[in-house]
């Protein structure tokens, strides 16, 4: 068995970076499958403009681009909020081996609730999924952010 070192602790530090820049604290780290991180990245739809600029699209465009392919196949991504409807897609469109996220988010997530992206009939990649690492972090990073702007 593989030793299992997780990344949260990097995913949750982009989240705090993203706060710090005012965009929505949401962290993800992508790793290779030889365990290096290849990209690592926070939201920064305000900065450029896109609202597709969440942190795990960043994360894929940049692995896919060092890769060289459309595909990631034994990837992991680490990212601090449940993904969203569009994020989801992405992770199974890269085949990404595996998707560790923090915390859940009632209001805009698309893996365990919502449109739950990777248990519908379409989705043709279905990625392993473990919830809830680091989610006491990500969950006090997000309510900072969301007080402080109130
Ligand atoms: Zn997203």
């Amino acid at each position: 068995m593989t030793r299992f070192k997780s990344h949260m602790d990097t995913a949750l530090a982009e989240a705090s970076a993203a706060a710090t820049r005012g965009e929505v604290p949401v962290g993800a780290v992508l790793v290779a499958p030889d365990g290096h991180v290849v990209a690592q990245a926070g939201n920064r739809t305000r900065e450029l403009n896109d609202p597709t600029a969440h942190a795990e699209i960043l994360v894929i465009r940049e692995g896919c681009t060092r890769a060289g392919s459309e595909r990631l196949p034994g990837y992991d991504l680490y990212v601090t909020l449940e993904p969203c409807p569009m994020c989801a897609t992405a992770i199974s469109a890269a085949r990404i081996r595996r998707v560790y996220y923090a915390a859940a988010d009632p209001k805009s997530g698309g893996v365990a609730q919502g449109p739950r992206i990777f248990s519908h009939p379409q989705c043709h990649h279905v990625p392993e999924v473990y919830d809830g690492i680091g989610a006491g972090e990500a969950e006090q990073i997000l309510r900072d952010f969301f007080a402080a702007r109130r």
